[in-house]
């Protein structure tokens, strides 16, 4: 497993789709752009393979400085994670493992390849990283960081407000980029949004033509991931929202909709066939799930007014990942 990297832009770069990558860059790729001021932006994107939002984004952002005269302001150097999960439009392969949970510690040959390019990271000390992902629930976009600094929040308010603010899993990109340079996150909703592929352009942009340090101050409000809903081992699960034997818990279909909102206490979250609930695991790992959930009957319901985000309908995420996240706004001290 290696970075390959090329210089520039390599032509085919416009003419193909996120399926087209492996075969056209044979793997895990990194372009370096170089531009008028030689300190680079890094901006990564299909470290999930599914999530195409930020390669359509860049083909867009780049069309003007391929073949003409225009010359980048400053460097960039772009990197497309995982090409061959994006050739079958897949989080990551069967036999990989998540290219957004191998920036930490660990000595697979995943966690060689992640080490490898936080050394380039590091060596070129870039302006800011920013890493370019779709959610699989249906949310409007926002920018994440792990940082609060002014320098960080500036980087993702130019995206979107209100920001969300996560430590937890630590093993992603942003996370070990942020040891080197502010490093943002960046959900563009579902894969194929029109309005958050816009923004995204818009954003590169704009942050091309300045440096961290020169943007606006970022005011706007900061939400904290408090808990991670998990479906216990073993369950089976469905969107359907109707009482199942066999089902253990059926999840109302309209569970989307709760990202990003205050939901009320008493709120139906899912039909259960006993009284067991999902699991709410604290940035401790503890399990608070009898803090926010109860059942009545057969349903699970919220038993305090809450602020879910990133929950998704989609089974193989929801298994393999979590069902979504609780949230609470912070302060800062000032
Ligand atoms: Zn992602």
């Amino acid at each position: 497993m290696r970075w390959f990297t090329y210089d520039g832009i390599p032509p085919n770069f416009f003419q193909i789709s996120p399926l087209g990558v492996e075969k056209e860059f044979k793997g895990p790729s990194v372009f370096h752009l170089r531009g008028k001021e030689e300190r680079p932006y890094v901006i990564s994107t299909l470290l999930h393979g599914n999530e195409t939002t930020g390669f359509f984004a860049l083909q867009k952002f780049l069309e003007k400085y391929w073949d003409s005269e225009t010359r980048l302001p400053r460097s960039l150097v772009i990197v497309l994670g995982n090409p061959k999960a994006a050739s079958k439009s897949k989080r990551h392969m069967d036999d990989q493992p998540d290219f957004n949970r191998i920036w930490g510690k660990g000595n697979t040959e995943w966690h060689e390849l992640a080490k490898d390019l936080l050394h380039k990271i590091e060596e070129l000390n870039p302006l800011a990283c920013v890493d370019i992902h779709n959610t699989s629930g249906n949310n409007p976009k926002y920018g994440c960081v792990s940082q609060t600094d002014p320098l960080t929040l500036k980087l993702a308010g130019l995206f979107h407000s209100p920001l969300i603010y996560v430590t937890e899993p630590s093993e992603v990109f942003m996370m070990a980029t942020s040891k080197y340079c502010p490093s943002v996150t960046l959900e563009c909703g579902k894969p194929g949004d029109m309005e958050a592929l816009n923004s995204v352009v818009e954003y590169l942009n704009e942050l091309i033509e300045t440096t961290p340090d020169h943007l606006p101050e970022y005011n706007g409000d900061i939400y904290k991931t408090v808990a991670r809903m998990k479906i216990p081992e073993g369950s089976w699960i469905d969107f359907i929202g109707k009482f199942d034997q066999e089902v253990n818990f059926s999840f109302i279909p309209q569970i989307e909709k709760l990202n990003f909102n205050n939901v009320p206490k008493g709120q139906v979250l899912a039909k259960v066939n006993s009284p067991n609930l999902i699991k709410v695991l604290d940035n401790q790992d503890n399990d608070i799930a009898d803090e926010y959930f109860e059942t009545f009957e057969d349903q699970m319901i919220f038993k305090r007014e809450a602020f879910p985000s990133m929950l998704s309908t989609s089974i193989e995420v929801v298994k393999s990942d979590v069902l979504g996240y609780l949230m609470e706004k912070i302060e800062l001290k000032s």
